[in-house]
């Protein structure tokens, strides 16, 4: 029997709030970001990134705009410490970026991740305890008051220490880790002694980091946690209040940003939101939501296919052809009103009125994909893709067994010559599939009379040879197959059949669609005619062509 079973969960208590001021507001500026990628996303990896890998990625963050970049735990990690140095000896870390690491708040951890930093212009110290009612009590077996002291002695420890090495400007930033399963009243409680502790100033402000270590509740909740926390902390104007949140409920993004709304100043987040479990909040979709409400990120993500290789590379992880913003999917429309719809609004842009084009929150090409891409037919759009070109420049309907069948022969052209098929390509692919045959039988002339049933003759030309063709049959189409089936000596039956009118150029024509079965084999024909008559007996013959050949060749 399976446990699934809902009843031994609780629902996320509310926060007792009044007048909330959150909902109403709207962000409208970029917040202070902070990248973790190098460690909280690193600490995730199957393969945790080498000394190297993590350069690669420091260096893209440090190109993309970062100003403070989280670059290991030094102090648990001979790797991180190793790449502490390495960025400092290496002089890889520009003026205005500070580096932040990483540390618990003990003697010896906090000696060592001093030692990794020596020579920084700055640093940002990040101490952490675990304040949530679950670990105080199951985990530690403590009090709050004993929790509140290993915070605070702590927070001594990193300010004795530090006060030694004037040579580096020193911040702190502390986490009451696991944020979101604390009481509001204890979170405040043990920040406001922290604070006090350290003696921030407006100049030097604390940094007081709120982890949704575990996403937890909904958003609207977290936002609520997060306005009561900066209602009620002491010197809110000597701290900078700031986000860290986890997807474990798929809202990852969608927390950070009412927490943004809700007083929060800096957010931290990885790329893509690689990190533990589900993952941290992405700051390139947070980034790029900011982006398109038309404020500016502060982050440079222009160059998405460099970000995308450089993660991937690194973090050994594919980037979901779906994610928001950057996966290779996303500007992309299959389906062909889809498309339209696209291709008319992006004619009728106009600065003023800035982007409104439908299916497209973003311009794509201010991420460097351009509009081919996205209105472009491929053979990685597939049939409807494929369709899509043909009916909307060339005006065929092709029915759905023949788009498959001819996505099959776009994708093997496409294959062969190792590149994407501009749209006159996929029109010549169909000529010569279908319409300009060398060995095609086609109509000269006919004549169909209504007698009872329907008469026809007609003169057949293929391969510069011509003959007569007589037959009676239900329409034109039973006649000439009638006709046909005594030629060949065996049964031509038409399995799929469709047409339509054109109305391309001057002269309306008739386009025929089918398919024949003759023994074993089943056959294609397409024709286009002056009239529907025509171009039903012309794809008819075209699609017996082969047939008629092999025939001619066994009576020769
Ligand atoms: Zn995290």
């Amino acid at each position: 029997m399976s446990a699934f079973d809902h009843t031994k969960y609780r629902p996320f208590p509310q926060v007792e709030i009044k007048d909330r001021q959150w909902p109403d507001k709207t962000i409208t500026q970029a917040p202070i970001w902070c990248s973790v990628d190098l460690r909280d996303g690193n600490q995730a990896l199957v393969d945790p990134m080498t000394v190297e890998q993590k350069k690669r990625l420091f260096t893209l963050l440090v190109k993309l705009g970062f100003k403070q970049i989280e670059v290991g735990f030094p102090a648990a990690s001979q790797p991180d410490f190793d790449f502490v140095r390495a960025l400092i000896e290496e002089n890889m870390i520009p003026d205005d970026v500070t580096v932040q690491v990483l540390t618990q708040a003990r003697e010896h951890l906090i000696d060592r991740t001093i030692e990794a930093l020596a020579g920084v212009k700055q640093a940002i110290v990040h101490i952490y305890n675990s304040t949530s009612k679950v670990q105080r009590e199951q985990v530690f077996r403590m009090s709050r008051q004993e929790i509140i002291d290993i915070a605070v002695s702590g927070v001594q420890l990193v300010k004795e220490r530090v006060e030694k090495h004037p040579e580096t400007q020193w911040r702190l930033e502390y986490s009451p880790e696991s944020f979101t399963g604390t009481e509001l009243d204890f979170a405040v409680e043990i920040c406001d002694a922290v604070v006090k502790k350290w003696q921030p100033t407006q100049e030097n402000k604390i940094i007081l980091n709120l982890p949704a270590t575990v996403e937890m509740s909904t958003p609207n909740i977290f936002a609520d946690q997060i306005e009561w926390f900066g209602r009620h902390i002491q010197q809110r104007d000597c701290i900078e209040i700031s986000l860290h949140t986890h997807n474990d409920r798929g809202c990852g993004v969608a927390a950070a940003e009412l927490g943004l709304m809700a007083g929060a100043d800096r957010v931290e987040g990885t790329l893509m939101g690689n990190g533990e479990r589900t993952g941290n909040m992405d700051v390139i979709t947070l980034a790029m939501n900011l982006y398109s409400q038309g404020v500016d990120p502060k982050l440079n993500l222009a160059d998405v296919k460099e970000i995308i290789e450089v993660v991937e590379e690194c973090t050994q992880i594919a980037v979901h052809p779906r994610h928001p913003y950057v996966g290779e999917l996303v500007y992309t429309a299959f389906s062909g009103s889809h498309q339209d719809a696209i291709k008319k609004s992006l004619t009728c842009q106009t600065p003023e009125d800035g982007w409104n084009v439908a299916y497209l929150p973003i311009d794509p090409n201010d991420l460097g994909c351009s509009y081919e891409a996205v209105i472009r037919i491929n053979s990685q759009s597939g049939k409807g893709g494929v369709a899509y070109v043909l009916e909307n420049d060339y005006g065929l309907q092709l029915p759905r067994w023949l788009q498959v069948e001819f996505a099959k022969k776009v994708q093997a052209r496409t294959e062969s010559l190792a590149r994407e098929l501009q749209r006159k390509e996929i029109w010549e692919t169909f000529e010569q599939a279908y319409l300009n045959k060398a060995d095609k039988a086609e109509l000269v002339s006919y004549k169909l009379e209504r007698n009872g049933s329907d008469q026809l003759k007609a003169v057949v030309r293929q391969q510069e040879e011509e003959w007569q063709l007589e037959a009676s049959g239900k329409g034109s189409l039973h006649a000439l197959s009638e006709a046909l089936k005594e030629r060949l000596g065996q049964p031509v039956h038409i399995t799929e059949y469709s047409e339509h009118a054109l109305t391309s150029g001057s002269e309306a024509k008739a386009c025929t669609y089918l398919q024949v079965q003759v023994g074993e084999k089943a056959f294609t024909g397409v024709a286009i005619s002056e009239d529907t008559v025509s171009a039903n007996l012309n794809a008819l013959l075209a699609a017996v062509s082969p047939v008629l050949l092999a025939n001619k060749a066994k009576v020769a």
